[in-house]
Order: structure tokens, then sequence, then C-alpha cells
């Protein structure tokens, strides 16, 4: 980039010329790094939605997008109203959104922030289509990151693995996905989180296995031992909702022990607790084949059938169904 331009684009951050005007090659570089560019909700154009009782700040980095702002703000406005249904409100009561536009086709990546403030970087593809948006998890994904305390790096498998399992389950409650879609999926990507040769427990092994399907595991087998102890009334649905009452949403740094402490308080049974003593330094590996016989999931084709017969067929049904409360 020439220099000149270079000297208006950064005087354009500190006398506030438009930035929308800026090229895209600096959106890149300015908005794609390591940490969330906070003060640039400053300098650009913002936009605001009210959903789940909170406000989201939306702003968009400088460059292309081939779908129009407005469309833009209707995802984002889906994905937080599916977060809403779970969680019985959006987690935290306001939160940053930048859509950064980046080249390729689709929602790019994603990440939550929590240091300054609850905050999501969302990078969006020039050529992203409706169908792209309405395929979309990222949204949703990092929308539940907000929804607990920020961990440390031996416990992101929590992190990961929450977002990872709420996410579908949010979106097939709010009348988004289908439950065939989600089970389906399910059943195809958690054997990618057992423990292989050398495992040492989800505290210790950081492959990208373990950290997202490892932790989605955790979390399914949490929810179903939650509904099975309380008769199936409690999920973990209760369990994180109680966390975010309790003050555990990103802007905070909770250590795992208290999360997992507040989140069976919640529920009232000891479930994640014992279960993180299970997996958390030993390569604890559960029969996955025989959870979905339970569960009355049978694969078939690229999707699945029920049964609903299968001795914990109303778990499964509970799992996808809203709470009374939900809106
Ligand atoms: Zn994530």
């Amino acid at each position: 980039m020439r220099t000149w331009r270079r000297i208006i684009f950064w005087a354009g951050l500190l006398i506030p010329l438009p930035v929308s005007t800026a090229p895209a090659e600096v959106s890149s570089r300015m908005f794609r790094g390591t940490g969330m560019p906070y003060d640039a909700f400053d300098e650009l154009h913002t936009m605001t939605l009210h959903i789940g009782g909170a406000t989201q700040t939306i702003a968009f980095a400088p460059g292309p997008l081939g779908l129009t702002q407005g469309r833009i703000l209707e995802w984002l406005k889906t994905s937080a109203k599916a977060v809403t249904t779970y969680y019985g409100k959006f987690p935290v009561p306001s939160a940053k959104i930048l859509i950064v536009p980046v080249e390729g086709e689709g929602v790019e990546g994603g990440q939550a922030f929590g240091y300054r403030g609850p905050a999501i970087r969302l990078l969006v593809g020039d050529f992203t289509t409706e169908e792209d948006l309405v395929a979309d998890w990222k949204a949703v994904h990092e929308m539940v990151h907000l929804a607990l305390p920020d961990v440390s790096p031996d416990h992101l498998w929590l992190a990961e693995g929450l977002a990872v399992y709420i996410e579908p389950i949010a979106r097939v409650q709010a009348g988004d996905l289908k439950p065939e879609k989600i089970w389906a999926d399910m059943v195809r990507d958690m054997p990618k989180g057992l423990p292989r040769v050398g495992d040492k427990g989800l505290d210790h092994t950081h492959t990208w296995g373990r950290t997202y399907w490892g932790g989605a595991i955790f979390c399914l087998l949490a929810d179903i031992a939650f509904r099975e102890r309380s008769h199936n009334k409690i999920g973990l649905q209760q369990a994180m909702r109680g966390v975010v009452a309790a003050g555990g949403t990103h802007d905070q740094d909770w250590p795992i022990e208290r999360i997992l402490k507040v989140a069976d308080r919640s529920a009232g049974y000891p479930v994640m607790e014992e279960l993180y003593a299970k997996m958390r330094d030993k390569p604890y590996a559960p029969d996955l084949a025989k959870l979905w016989t339970d569960l009355g999931v049978t694969p078939s084709g690229n999707t699945v059938t029920f049964s609903q017969t299968a001795p914990l067929a109303q778990i499964r049904e509970a799992i996808t169904t809203p709470p009374r409360d939900s809106l």
C-alpha cells in the first residue's frame, strides 16, 4: 500500500474520517490480528440489536461484502435468538460484534473475547451467499462462548465442548434445525473426540479432536446424567443457565472447579464434578455406539431415524425441546 494512503488511514482513526473508505487490505491487517480491536468501535459506524434482554452493538470493518448489511444483521439476530432460547436470555447484557469482510465464501471464522467486555469477531467472506448464512453455525458457537467464564488453556476443552454441543441444540430449540440433522452430525463427529493411544485425559491432551469433540462428549454425557438423575426434568441447559445467573460469563475468569460446582449446584446433582474426575486425567472412552442405540438414534444413509421405545428416547427428545420458559 502506498504510504500516503496509510497516513490517511491512520489519520482517519485519529480525527475520525470515515474509515469505511479505507482499502480492504488495511482491514485484513488491522482487524484480523490476534486481539479484539475494541477501539475500532469508536471509529466505525455501528448498529444495535436488542435481543434476549441484551444490546448487541454491531460494527462492520471496511471491505466488500456480497450480502447487504441488513442481511448480515438478520443472521446475527437469528443466531442471538437461538442462544437466547437456550439460555433463557442473551448471556451477557451487552456485546460488541465486529464483522470483518475477508476473501472467500461463507463465514470463515470467529472468535469470542472478554478481556475488555464481551465481544465477538466474525470473518465473513465477500462471496458469502444467503445459503451460507442459513447454514452457518459459527455465530451461534461464538455467542455460546459468551455464556462461560474464560478458562485456562488446560480447560479449553470445556469451553469448546460446550460451544460444539450447545450450538446445534440451541438452533433446534429455536426451530432453525431439525433434530435428525444434529444427531446425525453427533453420530458422525463424536468419535473424533474419543481418546487415542497415549491419551492423558481432557486436561492434558490438547489435540483438536479431544478439545472440540472430547469436550462435546463430556457435555453429552453430563446432559444425559443430569436427566437420568432428575427423571428427565433437569439437563445441562439448566446447569449452564445457573453459571450465567451466577455471573459466570466470558468477561470473567473462573477456575474450572468453580464453573462445575456452580453448574452442578444449579442443577441439583454433582454430575459435572463427577464426570470431570473421571475424564480429566484418564482416557475415559464411553461406548458411543451403545449410547446411540440407547438414545434411539439409528444411522440411515447421511441422516438418522429415531426409535421412541429406546431406553433413553425421552431424554433424547427432551434435549432438543425448548424449556417452557424459553422465548
Ligand atoms: Zn470455540
